[in-house]
């Protein structure tokens, strides 16, 4: 609809960033608009409407789609943040990049069992967004799905973190 169609012409392309040869979608001209902002989030959530307890944002960018989808779906949210930044990570999961390697980790503060819908800005080449699902995993949660802003479909990051996927852009 008009307001995504929107929303997607906010959502910036430069090259080389961060390394050479690297084409990175810059998505905070579309976080600083109220109407495209509002339209995405409701388009994360739409799929996942009522099967989830709590919003998993990666950091950093996902920090900021999970807090605003948490609070329009009427849950909670919890940080998946990089390796040395939690004062009490209860698991940690190692991957690789589109550029580079991490590590990321989680706390286990959620109940037993909590269905967790996982969230991020981009859907690169799936490491993160698997990582996430193996943290989620470990700490006996369950992923009640895996909501992005945009997937870079050529990377095939769906065959990696799993074809439920539900992202808003594709290119
Ligand atoms: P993946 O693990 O799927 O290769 O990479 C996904 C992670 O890298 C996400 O956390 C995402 O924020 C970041 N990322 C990779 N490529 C891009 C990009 O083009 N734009 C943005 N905004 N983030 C990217």
């Amino acid at each position: 609809e008009a307001s995504l169609t929107r929303a997607e012409s906010l959502i910036a392309t430069i090259p080389d960033f961060p390394e050479p040869g690297i084409l990175f979608r810059d998505i905070t001209p579309l976080l600083a608009d109220a109407a495209a902002m509002r339209a995405v989030i409701d388009a994360m959530i739409a799929p996942f409407s009522g099967t989830f307890d709590v919003v998993a944002g990666v950091e950093a960018r996902g920090f900021v789609l999970a807090g605003a989808v948490a609070v329009a779906a009427g849950v909670g949210t919890v940080p998946i943040r990089k390796a040395g930044k939690l004062p009490r990570p209860a698991a940690s999961v190692s991957y690789d990049l589109e550029y580079g390697q991490a590590t990321i980790e989680m706390a286990d503060d959620l109940p037993a069992g909590s269905r967790v819908l996982l969230v991020d800005d981009v859907l690169a080449t799936g490491g993160t967004l698997l990582a996430g699902r193996q943290l989620l995993g470990t700490l006996g949660y369950a992923t009640a799905g895996v909501a992005v802003l945009m997937e870079l479909a050529e990377l095939n990051g769906r065959a990696v973190c799993g074809d439920d996927v539900h992202a808003v852009f594709q290119v």
